[in-house]
């Protein structure tokens, strides 16, 4: 879309941040996001400074009529913070955030990543549950539902969220909480980016920390059934406390593994201790006993370090595609179809992780909020990833036929941060049955559907 250039001279006028362009130096790095798949080239990426910047770049984009993306931490696999043609509001620069460490609560802006929240909270040995690549945008990853290593213990990332400061469609800042616009607010908690722009975040904090007991141990592939068919047993009865997620993969360099095992398949088992590690040792110590592990590194280290572990193996500019379903358990015929799909791995950087929620992630209602999946005790991902365009098609294939193959085990409901661009049709299953009370919330926030670079609700 051509927007005037005296238009545009006018917004640059007002606006506090930086504003970039096609043929800009720094255009092709603005452009980019994590998943090297998305190469979308917007008209202009506006870098908000300050809520204030946020609001005339919304009022800008609804006057002109132009396609508006927002861009969080850049992490959605499905592209949604960058358009073709339109505007980007690009949030990176925004990512102050205050501590009340005696009210334990944070506010935090909204192109914050992880690691910012993290880093802040943790100076106090206080931190709220949060996803498991530092990297990742609190945005995105909050409006979503939110879910990591402390989700057994506190809830999901919106469970533990206080209030949202929002541009609305209309230009308008509000405040959304249980008393304040609290239809917005249910709306946010699990709703996606469809109802404005989030320019802070208040969450609820917990004493973690700062030093956790975390790590992991590793089988090989050949005792996968087994150790899987263990895993499970042992979860049911493991407390909030204890996450324990199964990854399942070719062996990276670690340098705990031996080397004759490097680039061979493999089951680790992936668990962080949300108390105090002297408790928590006897109780991961079956995990060591669920055959003879390839090797282990498990200990005591600060929670942020262990928040960082995945990040080598998550960096940016890799290509990906994924499938995800939700499990309320897992049956044996799953764990056939994971075992032969790792036997059959494309790229050396592909994956299959079961994280398992459960615990306080499955207390609330389904309607509490807009996230709905409270029966979910494990969320599982393929992970397609690879490095060149001409092994698309084999790897975006490997992830579809496992994502066929582990279908008929599957709850029917799915995580919404996990849907790739092409699964339009899966939306109303990552809003379940809260689907039609969003499009209302819709109706009333965002009629035109400015919002839409997203999984998108209609406005009723
Ligand atoms: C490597 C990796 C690991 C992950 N691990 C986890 C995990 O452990 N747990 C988990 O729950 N999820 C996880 N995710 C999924 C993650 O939650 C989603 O990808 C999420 O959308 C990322 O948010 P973002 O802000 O980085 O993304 P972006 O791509 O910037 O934004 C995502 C969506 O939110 C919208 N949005 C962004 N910022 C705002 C804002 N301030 N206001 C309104 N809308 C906004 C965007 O328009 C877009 O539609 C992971 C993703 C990756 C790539």
């Amino acid at each position: 879309m051509k927007i005037q250039s005296t238009k545009i001279d006018a917004f640059k006028g007002k606006f506090g941040g930086e504003v970039v362009s096609p043929g800009d130096e720094a255009y092709d790095d603005a452009r980019k996001i994590w998943n090297a798949m998305i190469d979308k080239h917007p008209a202009l990426i506006v870098r908000c400074i300050t809520t204030s910047d946020v609001v005339l770049a919304v009022n800008f984009a609804r006057d002109n009529e132009l396609l508006l993306a927002v861009r969080g931490g850049g992490h959605n696999i499905a592209g949604s913070a960058m358009c073709d043609d339109g505007i980007v509001i690009d949030l990176s620069q925004m990512k102050a955030a205050s501590v009340d460490p005696v009210a334990r609560r944070v506010t935090i802006e909204g192109g914050a990543t992880l690691a910012d929240l993290d880093a802040s909270t943790q100076a106090h040995g206080l931190a709220t549950p949060l996803g498991i690549n530092s990297t990742t945008g609190v945005a995105g990853l909050t409006l979503g539902g939110g879910f990591g290593w402390l989700s057994r213990k506190h809830g999901m990332t919106i469970d533990n969220l206080e209030s949202a400061e929002v541009v609305t469609a209309a230009g308008e800042v509000v405040r959304a909480s249980d008393t304040e616009h609290p239809d917005l607010f249910w709306a946010l908690r699990g709703g996606s980016g469809n109802f404005g722009v989030v320019t802070h975040f208040e969450f609820r904090l917990h004493p973690v920390g700062p030093d956790v007991l975390s790590g992991l141990i590793v089988y090989p592939i050949a005792a996968a059934k087994s150790v899987l068919r263990q895993y499970r047993e042992f979860l049911a009865q493991a407390p909030d406390a204890l996450s324990v997620w199964a990854v399942l993969r070719q062996a990276p360099p670690l340098p705990f593994l031996p080397e004759a095992v490097h680039g061979t398949g493999m089951i680790a088992l992936a668990l962080l201790y949300a108390d105090d590690p002297k408790l928590g040792e006897p109780l991961i110590d079956p995990l060591r006993k669920f055959g003879t592990p390839l090797g282990e590194h498990v200990g005591v280290q600060p929670y942020t370090a262990w928040q960082q572990a995945f990040d080598p193996l998550l960096t940016p500019g890799a290509r990906n595609y994924w499938k995800s379903h939700n499990f309320s358990t897992l049956q044996d015929g799953l764990f056939d179809a994971v075992i032969e799909s790792i036997e059959n791995l494309p790229s050396p950087q592909c994956e299959i992780f079961f994280g398992a929620i459960g615990g306080a992630t499955t207390r609330p209602a389904p309607e509490s909020a807009a996230y709905a999946h409270r029966d979910a005790q494990f969320v599982m991902n393929v992970h397609g990833r690879w490095q060149e365009p001409a092994d698309d098609e084999r790897c975006i294939g490997w992830a579809r036929e496992f994502f066929k193959a582990s279908a008929p085990f599957a709850s029917g409901g799915v995580y919404v941060n996990f849907l790739t661009a092409d699964e339009g049709d899966r939306v109303r299953s990552a809003y379940g049955p809260n689907y039609d009370r969003l499009a209302q919330v819709k109706r009333t926030y965002d009629p035109d559907n400015l919002f839409r670079m997203n999984q998108n609700i209609q406005p009723a």
